[in-house]
């Protein structure tokens, strides 16, 4: 009989995928954690169900999530990355050559162990030199911080469980002062189609902390509707513009998409007037 793994996407949608083999199931402290072997995207990562990355198209996810604030930051040495427990946003930060020092701090053990296991692509930053991994509440951490950071980038799961805080003005209050005067913020803001409340959530509550905020979009088959969200707070640096045009590797992001990513379609811009 054949296996299918469903998320539902909304209360009256589906996204299907077939499955060949389940590699792991379990209950963690925090979430429903489960490893899938798809026919169609290679292994997926699913949290409380909700497809977190997949092996066919994580690039496009980690390559935008980090590489549009590291090249237009003038100097991106220090980042805390909030979350991304899989490695892959570790995984580019560690990369760029400005970087000196990345942090990640994820909740859940569980999901480093599974991204260990069973996602070798995405885990192989966790044990490079410039990596320091704890595994703590984001949210605590952030507010023992002060000025530490160029870059913070959270990589969150949605606003359910664990993550709920991390869409909240006060949080981005507190990553607001754990960033030095030219810092950045860069969140994933989930769908357009679906998820405007979160869009409005996030960019309305970074609006209100950061001298200046802009949304940008990219096309992921696996997440919900396939187009994405990314909202950027800056204390001082326009997003858009890169000064740097690193890209090597890459397989989405060019400095062209960088930019490109900006333009937002009318019915999105209205989300965030
Ligand atoms: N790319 C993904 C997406 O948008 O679906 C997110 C990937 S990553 C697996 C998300 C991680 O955020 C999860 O591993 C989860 O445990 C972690 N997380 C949720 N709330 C957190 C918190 N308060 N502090 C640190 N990590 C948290």
């Amino acid at each position: 009989m054949d296996l299918w793994v469903t998320e539902y996407q909304t209360p009256s949608l589906g996204f299907s995928c077939k499955v060949k083999e389940t590699l792991r199931y379990e209950k963690t402290e925090f979430q429903e954690l489960s490893v899938v072997e798809t026919e169609q995207f290679g292994k997926m990562l699913l949290l409380d169900g909700m497809v977190q990355t997949t092996e066919q198209d994580e690039f496009v996810y980690h390559e935008m999530i980090t590489l549009v604030a590291l090249n237009s930051h003038r100097n991106p040495e220090k980042v805390l990355i909030i979350g991304g427990g899989d490695g892959g946003t570790l995984r580019e930060v560690v990369k760029h050559p400005a970087v000196s020092q990345a942090t990640l701090v994820e909740i859940d053990e569980r999901v480093v162990i599974a991204s260990k296991d069973f996602f070798p692509d995405l885990a192989c930053a966790f044990s490079e030199p410039k990596a320091e991994v704890l595994i703590a509440d984001g949210i605590e951490y952030v507010k023992q911080q002060h000025q530490s950071f160029d870059l913070i980038i959270v990589d969150s799961t949605e606003p359910v469980g664990p993550a709920i805080q991390l869409f909240s003005r006060e949080f981005y209050q507190s990553v607001y002062d754990a960033l030095k005067d030219d810092g950045m913020l860069v969140v994933q803001s989930e769908s357009p189609f679906y998820n405007q409340n979160v869009i409005k959530m996030a960019f309305g509550g970074i609006n209100q902390v950061f001298p200046l905020t802009k949304l940008y979009l990219a096309n992921i088959p696996t997440y919900p509707s396939g187009l994405w969200s990314f909202t950027v707070g800056s204390k001082l640096y326009d997003p858009q513009l890169p000064s740097c045009s690193y890209s090597q590797g890459c397989k989405y992001y060019t400095p062209e998409i960088h930019q490109a990513a900006f333009q937002l379609p009318a019915f999105v811009s209205r989300i965030i007037e």
